[in-house]
């Protein structure tokens, strides 16, 4: 599993190096990256759009989950490095907030 292996750092150094190759700088701006990720989240749900909420995924639908993640996730990272965000610490960040905010003893079994 790559997931193990890759740090997020390596993650965005291949983001960075890729829109560099390209040189997209000026068009990956913070407003136009985070319409992008948007637009990508939107892909990501179409699967299952009326569908049943217990109908599993297909191979070919579960591949396109993957690849429209992929994507949102690129963009994310994309986003952290033009502001110069430190994403594991923002993650780390929110976490903590959710943890505060949703007590696993009060929300066990509960949706928020
Ligand atoms: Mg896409």
């Amino acid at each position: 599993m790559v997931d193990v292996d890759t740090t997020i750092a390596e993650l965005r150094e291949r983001v960075r190096a890729f829109v560099h190759a390209r040189d997209w700088e000026s068009f990956h701006t913070p407003k136009d990256l985070a319409i992008a990720l948007s637009v990508e989240a939107s892909e990501l749900v179409e699967p299952f759009l009326w569908r049943e909420t217990s109908a599993r995924l297909s191979a070919e639908d579960r591949a396109s989950v993957g690849e429209e993640l992929a994507d949102v996730i690129i963009y994310g990272l994309s986003l952290a490095n033009v502001l110069d965000l430190d994403l594991s610490e923002a993650v780390l960040d929110k976490l903590r907030k959710d943890e505060r905010k949703y007590p696993a003893r009060r929300f066990r079994g509960r949706a928020p």
